[in-house]
């Protein structure tokens, strides 16, 4: 039988982590665990009940109803509904990394979270994966790019997906997200000590995805068969 093997991708906003992790979760075979879109989802539902994602108590609230499935085709579900295109608009942007400070949510999403890895190899992204929720993952990768760069790439991402937004709100999106994911007490954004750092600045997708597996090559002896 294969090991498991986990990958953490960790880095700022928009920094490409999870187009890099999908494709690297493709050619090994492995299951690409959007942590992001958890957080999202949580978020979507907070506002979705009327609830002000600043209010800490009014959001832990509701944690037992919450109920979010990462699908197989990418789809994701938060209680019956369909929430792929919400979670990437703006209000839910704004808000999320409010939702996401909050640890009594954090330790919800990370049993989750954990829970997925245990049995099959994985690549994970999002802030704290290296550091926090898989701490002995094989391979840790902290991906970043300058935030003018992550800003025009989230910016023609919206595009492409029909979200209307204007480049200088979506720099100001991303500077405030990586303040406030860097900044809060539980579990913030930083590289895990034993991760390998890649800037993707100046790197196409292609060349950020053969980064990737070379680096799970070297740690693991794992490549595409
Ligand atoms: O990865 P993405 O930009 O979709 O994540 C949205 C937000 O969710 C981040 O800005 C951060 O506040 C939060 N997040 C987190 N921990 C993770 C993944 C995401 O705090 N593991």
């Amino acid at each position: 039988m294969d090991p498991i093997i986990s990958v953490a991708i960790d880095g700022p906003a928009a920094a490409g982590k999870s187009t890099v992790a999908k494709a690297v979760a493709k050619i090994l075979g492995f299951t690409y665990i959007d942590t992001g879109a958890m957080y999202r989802a949580f978020t979507w539902y907070v506002i979705h009940k009327g609830e002000d994602p600043k209010d800490e108590r009014a959001s832990c609230a509701l944690i037992p109803e919450v109920k979010i499935e990462l699908c197989e085709d990418g789809k994701v579900m938060c209680n019956e509904f369909d929430v792929t295109k919400e979670i990437r608009e703006p209000l839910v942007s704004g808000n999320v990394s409010y939702i996401a400070s909050y640890k009594d949510i954090r330790l919800a999403l990370v049993d989750m979270q954990r829970a997925m890895a245990q049995s099959k190899s994985v690549v994970m992204d999002g802030r704290d994966i290296g550091t926090y929720v898989l701490p002995d993952a094989q391979v840790k990768i902290y991906q970043i790019a300058s935030v003018e760069t992550r800003a025009v790439r989230r910016y023609e991402e919206n595009l492409s997906k029909g979200i209307p937004t204007s480049l200088s709100d979506v720099e100001e999106d991303v500077r405030k997200r990586d303040y406030i994911d860097s900044h809060r007490d539980f579990a913030p954004l930083r590289p895990a000590p034993d991760s390998v750092f890649l800037d993707t600045s100046f790197l196409t997708i292609e060349e950020s995805v053969d980064s990737v597996l070379r680096i799970i090559k070297d740690k693991t002896g794992v490549c595409a068969k």
